[in-house]
C-alpha cells in the first residue's frame, strides 16, 4: 500500500501556512463540545495538552508517573535547538532544515523537517514568556552552544537541566488549565488499550496503578506522547519507566510502525560497570564543545591504563590520539552521535579501550581549563604564567558551564573528572522509529495522533542532538493543535462518545484477560530475567553494528524468549492493587514483540544510513553506506498477529530541496 503522507503541493513554507488555517474549521464555541485524550505528558504531550485546552477543548491527560513533572524529559540535559541566529553565526531556517535533513542521513521527510525549522524560534519565544530560566550571556541576551553535527551555535540551554525547565513551563501550562477544568490529569493511570469505534479511535483502556483499576476513557481524537522505547535494550540513558506500550497498542490496533531499526547510540555516556546495571547514565553532548575525545596511540599504553599501571594524565600530548579531531578535521569532537560512537567502538574493538572492560574512550577537560584559565588570567590581569591559579580559573569556568554533569560523574565513578578526563562509552539513547504519522501527525488510524518521541516523523536515521526537545514542543506547541482540528471538524456535532459501546467493553475485556493470563503463569522467573535477556540480544546483535546473520539469530532468539516469558514469568501481588511488578511485566510483553519486529526491520534494510549500521555495507574507511536507489523509503510495518508477520510499507521519500549526497563531516 502506498502512504499517503497528506503533503500538500507547493513550496515549503506555503505548506504549513495552508495547515495553520485549519484552526479555522473548528470555532471557539464549537469546541467545547469536543473531547481529547492525550497519553503521555512529557514534553509533547504536556505542551500539547496545555495548547488544545487553552484553544477550548476538553482534554483528559495520562501519565504514569505520579505527577507530569516526573516525566523522562525531565532528565534532558544539554538543551533545545532553535534557528535564530543569535550568535550572527549564519543560521536561518534552511540551515537548521539541512543540517536536519543531512544529521539524519537523508531519511526523513523534508516538508516535516523544514516546517519544525520554521517554528523552532517561536518555541524560545513561548519558553522564555512562560519564564524557562534559560542561560543568558554577560550582556543578558539568551546564550546558545554548539552541539554535534553543526557549525553553528544554536542549542539553547539551561545549563544541563533544560529538560527539567521546559517541563516546568509545559506543566505550569498545564496546571492552569487544570486550574480552570480544562484539563483532567489521570496521573499513575497507564493506557492499555485502544478503543476504536466505526475504524476511528475514539477512547482508550487505563489501570489505575494504585487500585488496580481498570478504567474505560472516551474521546473523539486520542494523541499519544509516550516517548521512546530506547529500553527495549533493557540498559539505556532512558527513564526506567519509559516504555513502548502505548505505542505498541495502537501498533496492533491498525497503526502503522515506522522504521522500528533506526535507534540511537550516544557516544558519551558513562561506561556499564557490571551484571547489576539496571540504568546507564548520559553525559550530556554540551560536553563535546570543551571535552576533547581520545584513546592512547599505542597498545602497550592502553593495556598499561587498563592494568592501572599507568594514569591518563601521565600520558604526553604526543602519545593520546584525539581520533575525532584526526578523522573527521572539520568537525573534529563535534561531529553527530552515530559518527562518533562508531568511532569509538572502532578504538574500543582495536584494542585501545582504557577502563577494565576494555569499552571505554577519553572525554578530557584539561586543555578547555587551560584555554579558560589564561583567558580569566588575561581579563583580570594577573599572571597568565601562574599554572595553578590558571588552573583554578579555568576549572570554575568549566564548573560554572557544566558543574552538576561533573557532579553527576562523581558520585558514579567516585573519580574527580577536573583532575583526570572522564571515561565514556555509547550506549543507547533515543529512538527515531516510532509511530508512522502523516503530515497533520495523525497515524493510520484514524482520530488518532503521535508526537514527541513516540512518532517517526522528523529525525530519519539519525538525530541531531537537541533537536528532540524542539521537535516535542513543536509537535505539542505549534503543530498538532494546528492539525487536529482539521480532523476534528468532523465532530462539532457528534456529542459525547459513551463508553458503554461494546467497543469498549471488548477491549476491557482483552485487557483483563491479559493481566489474569500473566498472573495465573505463576511461572519461576522475575520478570527483569526476561528483559535482561533481551536486552542482551539486543545490545549484541541488534546494537551499534549489525549484519544478516546476527539479525536472524536475533529473531528466533526474542521469539523464544518470549514463549518462555508466557510460561515461565513470576509476578507475585494481585490485579487489583498497587504491583509494580504486573506493570512491568506489561510493558515487557509489548517490548518482547517489538524488539522481534525491531530485528526484522533492520534485516531488511540492505544498506547502513545513521544510526543503523550494517556491517556489509560500509565505505573503505568504516562510514555508513547508504543505498538511496533501494532504500530512500520510510518504513512502515503493519501489525498482523506475529511480528515475524508484519507487512511492509513504503513510503518513498523525495529530496527536493536538499541534494543527496554521501553524508561528510571531514
Ligand atoms: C538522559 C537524556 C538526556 C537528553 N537530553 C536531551 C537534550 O539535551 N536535548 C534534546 O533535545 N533531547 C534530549 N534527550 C531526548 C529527550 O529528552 C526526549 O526525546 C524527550 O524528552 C521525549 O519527550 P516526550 O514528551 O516525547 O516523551 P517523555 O518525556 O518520555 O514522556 C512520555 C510520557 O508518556 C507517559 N506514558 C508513556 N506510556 C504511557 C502509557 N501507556 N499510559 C499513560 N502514560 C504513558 C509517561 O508517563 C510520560 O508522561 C535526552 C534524553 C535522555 C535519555
Amino acid at each position: 500500500m502506498a502512504l499517503d503522507s497528506k503533503i500538500p503541493n507547493g513550496p515549503i513554507s506555503d505548506k504549513w501556512t495552508d495547515y495553520k488555517n485549519h484552526i479555522n474549521l473548528v470555532n471557539p464555541a464549537n469546541k467545547r463540545n469536543i473531547d481529547v485524550i492525550v497519553v503521555g505528558t512529557g514534553l509533547a504531550g504536556g505542551s500539547a495538552a496545555a495548547t488544545l485546552a487553552e484553544l477550548g477543548y476538553n482534554v483528559k491527560a495520562f501519565c504514569f508517573q505520579d505527577s507530569p513533572r516526573r516525566a523522562h524529559s525531565i532528565a534532558a540535559q544539554g538543551g533545545i535547538n532553535a534557528a535564530k541566529n543569535y550568535q550572527g553565526d549564519g543560521d536561518s531556517t534552511f540551515r537548521l532544515f539541512y543540517d536536519t535533513v543531512k544529521g539524519g542521513d537523508y531519511r526523513s521527510r523534508e516538508a516535516n523537517v523544514h516546517r519544525l525549522a520554521e517554528v523552532s524560534a517561536n518555541i524560545i519565544d513561548q519558553c522564555v514568556a512562560q519564564g524557562v530560566p534559560f542561560a543568558r550571556d554577560y550582556g543578558g541576551l539568551l546564550d546558545n552552544r554548539s552541539f554535534g553535527g553543526v557549525l553553528v551555535s544554536r542549542t539553547f540551554y539551561a545549563k544541563g537541566q533544560t529538560g527539567q525547565q521546559l517541563l516546568l513551563g509545559a506543566y505550569s501550562a498545564m496546571n492552569r488549565q487544570i486550574g480552570r477544568g480544562k484539563i483532567k490529569m489521570y496521573n499513575r493511570h497507564e493506557m492499555l488499550d485502544l478503543v476504536k469505534v466505526d475504524g476511528k479511535a475514539r477512547g482508550i483502556i487505563a489501570r489505575n496503578l494504585v487500585t488496580g483499576e481498570i478504567e474505560r476513557h472516551s474521546a473523539h481524537a486520542v494523541v499519544i506522547a509516550s516517548g521512546g522505547y530506547g529500553n527495549v535494550f533493557f540498559l539505556s540513558t532512558n527513564a526506567m519507566g519509559s516504555n513502548v506500550t502505548a505505542a505498541w497498542k495502537i501498533h496492533k490496533k491498525g497503526a502503522f510502525f515506522a522504521n522500528p531499526c533506526y535507534t540511537q547510540i550516544h557516544p558519551t555516556c558513562i561506561p556499564v560497570s557490571g551484571d547489576h546495571q539496571s540504568k546507564l547514565t548520559l553525559m550530556s553532548e554540551s560536553l563535546r564543545n570543551d571535552g576533547r575525545i581520545w584513546v592512547p596511540k599505542k597498545l602497550e599504553d592502553a593495556q598499561a591504563i587498563r592494568e592501572g599501571k599507568l594514569k591518563p594524565t601521565q600520558l604526553a600530548e604526543e602519545d593520546r590520539d584525539y581520533y575525532l579531531e584526526r578523522r573527521y578535521p572539520s568537525f573534529g569532537n563535534l561531529v553527530p552521535r552515530d559518527v562518533a560512537s562508531r568511532a569509538a567502538k572502532e578504538r574500543c574493538d582495536a584494542g585501545f579501550g582504557v577502563n577494565k572492560t576494555g569499552e571505554a574512550v577519553y572525554l578530557d577537560f584539561a586543555s578547555a581549563i587551560q584555554r579558560y584559565g589564561k583567558e580569566q588570567a588575561k581579563i583580570k590581569h594577573l599572571d597568565e604564567n601562574d599554572a595553578d591559579l590558571v588552573k583554578q580559573l579555568g576549572t570554575e569556568v568549566v564548573a560554572n558551564k557544566y558543574g552538576n554533569l561533573f557532579q553527576m560523574y562523581d558520585k558514579i565513578v567516585d573519580e574527580n573528572p577536573y583532575q583526570t578526563p572522564m571515561m565514556i562509552y555509547p550506549a543507547v539513547h533515543y529512538t527515531m522509529g516510532g509511530t508512522w504519522v502523516d503530515y497533520n501527525l495523525q497515524t493510520t488510524i484514524p482520530g488518532c495522533f503521535s508526537i514527541g518521541e513516540s512518532n517517526f516523523s522528523d529525525h530519519g536515521a539519525n538525530r541531531l542532538g537537541a533537536s528532540a526537545l524542539m521537535q516535542g514542543l513543536a509537535d505539542g506547541y505549534f503543530v498538532l493543535p494546528y492539525t487536529i482540528g482539521d480532523y476534528l471538524s468532523a465532530d462539532i456535532r457528534t456529542g459525547k462518545i459513551s463508553i458503554d459501546l461494546p467497543e469498549f467493553e471488548e477491549a476491557e475485556k482483552n485487557v483483563k484477560n491479559q493481566i489474569d493470563a500473566l498472573l495465573s503463569t505463576n511461572g519461576t522467573k522475575p520478570v527483569d530475567y526476561f528483559h535482561k535477556r533481551l536486552g542482551k540480544i539486543m545490545w549484541d546483535k541488534v546494537g551499534m553494528a549489525r549484519n544478516e546473520q546476527g539479525l536472524k539469530e536475533a529473531q528466533e532468539e526474542i521469539a523464544q524468549i518470549r514463549e518462555e516469558f508466557y510460561k515461565d514469568v513470576l509476578i507475585p501481588g494481585t490485579a487489583d492493587s498497587f504491583n509494580p511488578e504486573l506493570a512491568k511485566a506489561l510493558r515487557v510483553a509489548d517490548f518482547l514483540e517489538l524488539g522481534e519486529l525491531f530485528a526484522k526491520d533492520a534485516l531488511h534494510r540492505n544498506e547502513s544510513c545513521g544510526g543503523h549500521f550494517r556491517e556489509e555495507y560500509q565505505t573503505e574507511d568504516g562510514e555508513a553506506m547508504r543505498d538511496d536507489e533501494n532504500f530512500a523509503y520510510v518504513a512502515a510495518w503493519e501489525y498482523k498477529g506475529n511480528p515475524s508477520d508484519a507487512v511492509l510499507h513504503k513510503e518513498d521519500l523525495k529530496f527536493e530541496n536538499v541534494k543527496l549526497v554521501q553524508r561528510s563531516y571531514k
